[in-house]
């Protein structure tokens, strides 16, 4: 058996599943002629010239949107018993509004406590990006995102900040250009404990201001 240098036992690494969003793979030509469709319905001339391949780059937009990049998170034993904050803060993120297929995009800020096991730095990116790539509302993506670290990594507390700006408010109905959505997760010692909270937000929020 392989040990640390504090000679504990050296614990194999472990790849997590590949998260499943439970969606059907997008139906391309589907979308095409859907795309065509609704160009119609909306009095455009489907045959100039600048219209011709739109059904086509709108299918293959939307698929690229609503399509995760496959990813398959490999969790390490937490050796050295590290019992600090991991953030990973001001991941840019983008999704597409459910309600009106309209992006929203900003930052996401993921942290968490660790247990027993630790997630690579960069995977909280991914881990935010493959479930962004979905029909979402942010509420639903900040959950998803501290609900896939609880399970995966057991942790002490997990923290999910989003900051996104949507399309559909910021050009239509209220119009608010540049008025940011936040919404947070909170779980564990994060949500108990005031003061791990409030270390988490202040380190997030420099990040905030900084944008
Ligand atoms: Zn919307």
């Amino acid at each position: 058996m392989t040990t640390n240098h504090n000679g504990r036992p050296v614990l194999a690494a472990a790849d997590v599943p590949e998260a499943d969003t439970g969606r059907r793979p997008v139906d391309r030509a589907r979308a095409r002629s859907a795309a065509r469709e609704l160009l119609l319905a909306l009095g455009a001339d489907v045959d100039s010239k600048g219209l011709l391949e739109t059904p086509r780059r709108v299918a293959d937009a939307y698929a690229e949107l609503l399509t995760p990049r496959p990813f398959r998170a490999t969790t390490f034993p937490n050796d050295d018993g590290y019992d600090e904050l991991i953030i990973a803060r001001s991941i840019p993120f983008h999704s597409l509004c459910m309600h009106h297929l309209l992006p929203f995009h900003g930052f996401a800020h993921v942290g968490y406590l660790p247990g027993e096991r630790i997630l690579g730095l960069s995977k909280l990116g991914r881990v935010v990006e493959y479930f962004s790539r979905d029909l979402q509302i942010q509420e639903r993506l900040t959950t998803q995102v501290a609900d896939w670290l609880e399970d995966e990594l057991q942790p002490k507390g997990v923290a999910v900040v989003l900051e996104a700006e949507h399309m559909c408010m910021s050009l239509r109905g209220v119009q608010k250009l540049g008025a940011k959505t936040v919404t947070s997760a909170m779980r564990g010692i994060l949500r108990e404990d005031p003061r791990t909270r409030d270390e988490f937000l202040s380190l997030t929020a420099r990040a905030s201001h900084e944008q």
